[in-house]
């Protein structure tokens, strides 16, 4: 079994209703269990800013699912909560489901980058990963705690719990 933290977002179509109905369908995954789950945030739009702010969280489960199998379902709730790819890079969306960190796996695929790419430079990652495990470490040693410290909040606040 892998431990894997999941990136929820939204903003569009009632977004902290998307978030927690996301939360439903990782806990429905296969092979998988609903490990925990952090504060439901508020946090500025990336890229277009004449969109709604956005609720994000983070999941972290625990998967027999290979990690592209893993992506093949996450897409699929993506995809049964409304989600339409658009050309524009960061768009709003009824749900964006990104694999954060796969254990300690470094992935370089045509589908499939893990660690996530942003995951060090987004504040609305970052902070609900320490929130759920301020010990943890990414695969490059480098530590949450020490990463958030370094990243401005940028008007991220809980808005919630699940
Ligand atoms: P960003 O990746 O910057 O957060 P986004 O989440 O809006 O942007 P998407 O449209 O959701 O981007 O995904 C684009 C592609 O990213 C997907 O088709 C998928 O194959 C790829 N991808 C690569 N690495 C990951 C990952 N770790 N988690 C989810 N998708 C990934
Ligand atoms: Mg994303
Ligand atoms: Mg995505």
């Amino acid at each position: 079994m892998a431990q894997v933290y999941i990136a929820i977002g939204s903003n569009q179509a009632d977004p902290m209703a998307q978030a927690r109905q996301a939360i439903q369908a990782l806990a429905s995954l296969p092979a998988s269990r609903l490990l925990a789950v952090s504060s439901l945030y508020g946090s500025k739009p990336m890229g277009p800013q004449d969109q709604p702010d956005y609720i994000n969280a983070v999941a972290l489960i625990e998967t027999a699912l290979a990690p592209l199998a893993l992506l093949d379902a996450t897409q699929a709730i993506e995809l049964s909560q409304g989600r339409v790819r658009k050309d524009e890079r960061w768009g709003p969306r009824t749900l964006d489901l990104d694999i954060l960190l796969y254990d300690q796996a470094i992935i370089e695929s045509e589908r499939l980058t893990v660690p996530h790419y942003g995951l060090t430079q987004r504040e609305f990652v970052v902070y609900p990963l320490y929130e759920l495990s301020p010990e943890l470490r990414l695969p490059n040693g480098q530590a949450i705690a020490v990463l958030k410290q370094q990243l401005p909040a940028n008007g991220l606040s809980v808005l919630a719990e699940v």
